[in-house]
């Protein structure tokens, strides 16, 4: 049975791509940020995978931390077998305009979101070379495409990624590992929950479908580029924003 990784799956997307793969038929590796609260989501994310007949094991690491990460990787190599499939999922956001962003704020999220990604990479591509197979995703964001007012850290974070996943397709392509990025637009989870009324109505005006898009949305998307489907797709950025950049 092949094997999904997936990274700040407790909630939202990440939980969303990790239940798709499970009715997929992989095994299921859900990471979780270490703690108690964490832990339970996780839990309960890998009762609903099971349900789908396959094995689903929770891992806690803060995939900001590259230790961690080498730690994870190897436990779940252990438990499961193989990591057949990467994605990179954690993420999160401090929003404010560049002029009040202080330092903190920054690196957070260049930590959390971009720097996750090498840790993740880094430690488990040696193991799809060993396989002699393997396909990353890596969930980028609109914000880092077209930028976003009050998103200077996360926009830097998300770009990178691009250039990451388009580096990684380059060096890995000829020992049949595929990397590719997703890019969603606004989709209806706990990060977006917390915006305003008014700015979910104005963000909304620049979405040709007019609505936001569903985890569910971002999920069958990622489910193909892990898929035999997609055996000849590497190096590419999906965007999944219901027509946001036309
Ligand atoms: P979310 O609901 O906040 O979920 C993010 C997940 O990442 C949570 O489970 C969170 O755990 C986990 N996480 C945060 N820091 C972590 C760390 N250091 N180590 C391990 N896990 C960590 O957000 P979401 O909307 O599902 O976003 C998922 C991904 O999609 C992110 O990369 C985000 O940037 C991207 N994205 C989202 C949207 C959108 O509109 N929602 C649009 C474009 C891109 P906790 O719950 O414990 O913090």
């Amino acid at each position: 049975m092949a094997t999904a990784l997936v990274t700040g799956a407790s909630q939202g997307i990440g939980a969303c791509i990790a239940k798709r793969l499970a009715q997929d038929g992989f095994d299921v590796a859900i990471n979780h940020l270490p703690g108690d609260s964490d832990k339970e989501k996780a839990l309960a994310v890998a009762q609903e995978c099971r349900a789908f007949g396959v094995k689903a094991e929770c891992f806690a690491a803060d995939v900001s931390k590259f230790d961690q990460c080498e730690d994870m990787v190897k436990q779940v190599k252990e438990q499961m077998g193989s990591i057949d499939a990467l994605v990179n999922n954690a993420g999160i956001t401090k929003d404010s305009l560049l002029a009040r962003m202080g330092e903190d704020s920054y690196d957070a999220v260049i930590a959390v979101n971009q720097k996750s990604v090498y840790n993740m990479m880094k430690h488990v591509c040696p193991v799809m070379m060993k396989q002699k197979h393997g396909s990353i995703v890596n969930v980028s964001s609109v914000a880092g495409l077209y930028g976003n007012p009050g998103q200077v850290n996360y926009s830097a974070s998300k770009a990178a990624i691009i250039g990451m996943t388009k580096t990684v397709a380059k060096e890995y392509g000829r020992k049949n590992i595929t990397c590719n990025a997703v890019a969603p637009g606004f989709i209806h989870t706990p990060m977006t929950d917390v915006l305003s009324d008014e700015l979910k109505e104005k963000m909304l005006e620049a979405v040709a479908m007019r609505r936001y898009g569903e985890p569910e949305e971002i999920a069958s998307v990622v489910s193909f580029l892990v898929s035999k489907d997609a055996s000849y797709v590497t190096g590419q950025v999906i965007e999944i924003s219901g027509g946001l950049s036309m």
